[in-house]
């Protein structure tokens, strides 16, 4: 590629509403176009770095055996009511209705579409299993689009299905897949952590997220150096619960029914709207309680009581307060009070304002991003807050009882999740076995989040120059910059052979023909953060020598010129 005839747009300033540096970055880099909240054009920079991503993807899944299909971006309502998620998923999904008032989602995920063509081409246990995937838009109405493609409204996915004959079969299907997203993040050359996820409605120990290691993440993760426990909060919580917390739940014990709370019922108790991570954020006094206990808890999906975890993490959802004259200082307001869930006792709904004044404290946030903020941990809360849940997970036991617990902050760039039959019982997608019987096939769903990994990738990798890509990755490998391409012939003649054996070989290389002056090409450069470069100049051609210089080396390194091409290989 020659730079005069590829697009190149740099900024020398971030457009004010870009917060992150890897969103501040990527504009500044010409990567993203902003053209609405959440809703970008791909400039032919990033683009080349999302196909660059897309491909691995692509090759590592179709060597997993999975099958690459494309499915339509407007899907008919009719199907997402067949599963009840055209009326559970609440604002995100975005609906449209065409000249007939029909409705339609634009999808945000495809489990409904993949189980109807599974449903009607799959017929027999001979044709399973089966793992269809496609790489599609998705739009999902995010609360809060933010950072640029890292949470956009508008955003590609990878999404992946997998089919099966039984629960075995999927644990299995769902290995491979494990296995697959960990030559995928291995091979993009990005830090990155697989984590067991919270499993929600579904139960069992079938989710895990991978997340790309950042100081900035959303998420917080939790892990053992000493061996090989992660978990995201969520999922740590529930199993590694620390003293205060272990106390905080056997004293919730004491309600006479623990039981099952359904989150929506919780929901419909508060008035409270569902979010699709976040069931319901409950602020409870239980008055049966001597001690006056007053908690609030956040519940994610379905959770036993005696499973749910309340402690001092503030913003995550748990806080605990003694007497309620403590939660009035802290909340500057009384609030309402919440018989034992689960119980037939008279329950009485927190107060709205109590609910607002929550968010205020939180961190400033109207009502409805009540919701939203137990859902995304850390950016958003005061500096004390993530303190003190470093301070309250850091150094407990881990689980397996191989160490302590350390934490850190991961941005989840992939979740894959055993489904089992939660699609194909609604949808009554079976299979004839052996005998002829119809079977409910066996579910798992794998996502990645492929435009969401170039913010993640640049998170991890920047300096104060800009981006610094991982070359598997990299919008290009290598950039030429001849001192001088339209003034010297031997620059000419040195660069144009250069970059014909580079060509030749299989490298990505760009020639920066635009006749900028040194400090502006190496400036666009560093900041588009390619990885290698290669400076040509009469002076070093005198003695036979090129410069070479990694993005991250401090300085250049002189190269014979007949060995350069080797060199960048
Ligand atoms: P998050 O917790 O960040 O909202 P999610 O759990 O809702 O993500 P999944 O439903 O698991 O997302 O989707 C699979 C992947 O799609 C995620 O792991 C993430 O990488 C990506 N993704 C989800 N939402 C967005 C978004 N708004 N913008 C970009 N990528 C996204
Ligand atoms: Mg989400
Ligand atoms: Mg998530
Ligand atoms: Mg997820």
């Amino acid at each position: 590629m020659r730079a005069s005839r590829f697009f190149i747009s740099t900024l020398k300033e971030a457009p004010s509403d870009a917060e992150i540096i890897s969103h501040k970055l990527m504009m500044r880099a010409g990567m993203i176009k902003r053209l609405g909240s959440g809703i970008y054009t791909y400039m032919p920079m990033g683009l080349r770095i999302i196909r660059k991503v897309e491909n691995i993807i692509r090759e590592e899944m179709n060597r997993a055996g999975a099958v690459e299909l494309l499915m339509p971006v407007v899907q008919p309502a009719e199907l997402w009511q067949e599963t009840g998620r055209w009326d559970k998923m609440g604002p995100e999904l975005m609906r449209v209705k065409d000249r007939h008032g029909r409705d339609y989602a634009i999808q945000p995920t495809s489990e409904e579409v993949i189980t109807d063509v599974v449903r009607t081409e799959v017929k027999s246990y001979r044709q399973l299993p089966i793992n269809f995937y496609h790489i599609q838009t998705k739009f999902r109405d995010e609360r809060r689009p933010r950072f640029g493609l890292m949470r956009g409204r508008e955003f590609t996915m990878k999404d992946a299905y997998s089919f099966d004959r039984d629960a075995a079969g999927m644990q299995q299907s769902y290995q491979i897949m494990y296995d697959a997203y960990v030559r995928i993040f291995d091979r993009f050359g990005l830090q990155f952590r697989a984590v067991a996820a919270d499993n929600g409605a579904i139960g069992g120990s079938g989710s895990h997220e991978f997340h790309v290691i950042a100081d900035t993440g959303e998420d917080a993760l939790v892990y053992c150096p000493d061996s090989d426990y992660a978990a995201n909060i969520e999922a740590a919580e529930a199993v590694a619960p620390s003293a205060p917390r272990a106390a905080a739940a056997q004293a919730l014990t004491k309600t006479p029914t623990p039981g099952k709370a359904k989150c929506e019922d919780v929901a419909k108790l508060l008035g409270l709207p569902l979010s699709q991570t976040v069931k319901s954020i409950v602020l409870a006094v239980d008055r049966e309680d001597a001690d006056a206990e007053v908690w609030l808890l956040m519940l994610r999906g379905d959770h036993d009581l005696n499973e749910v975890k309340a402690s001092k993490i503030p913003g995550l959802g748990a806080y605990r307060f003694a007497t309620e004259a403590e939660i009035v200082e802290h909340f500057g307001t009384r609030p309402g009070y919440l018989g034992p869930i689960g119980t037939k006792k008279p329950v009485k709904v927190v107060a709205d304002r109590t609910v607002a004044a929550m968010s205020d404290f939180v961190c400033g946030a109207n009502e409805e991003d009540f919701h939203y903020i137990g859902a995304n941990w850390g950016r958003d809360l005061p500096e004390p807050v993530v303190a003190d849940l470093r301070n309250v997970v850091a150094g407990d036991a881990s689980p397996d009882g191989k160490g302590v617990l350390a934490i850190q902050r991961g941005i989840e760039v992939g979740h894959v999740f055993q489904l089992g039959t939660r699609y194909s019982e609604d949808m009554k997608a079976t299979y004839l076995d052996e005998s002829g019987k119809p079977q409910l096939m066996q579910m798992g769903c794998y996502g990645i989040g492929v435009t969401r990994i170039l913010g993640a990738a640049i998170e991890q990798n920047f300096d104060d120059k800009g981006i610094i890509w991982p070359t598997a990755i990299a919008p290009f490998e290598v950039v030429l910059c001849p001192m001088g391409y339209d003034r010297s012939e031997a620059v000419k003649a040195e660069t144009d052979k250069l970059y014909a054996a580079l060509q030749a070989s299989g490298v990505d290389v760009i020639l920066d023909d635009r006749g900028e002056r040194p400090g502006v090409m190496f400036a666009d450069w560093e900041l588009i953060g390619v990885p290698h470069r290669v400076v040509i100049g009469e002076r070093g051609l005198k003695e036979g020598k090129l410069e070479y210089q990694g993005r991250r080396d401090p300085a250049a390194t002189a190269v014979a010129v007949a060995d350069m091409a080797d060199f960048v290989k």
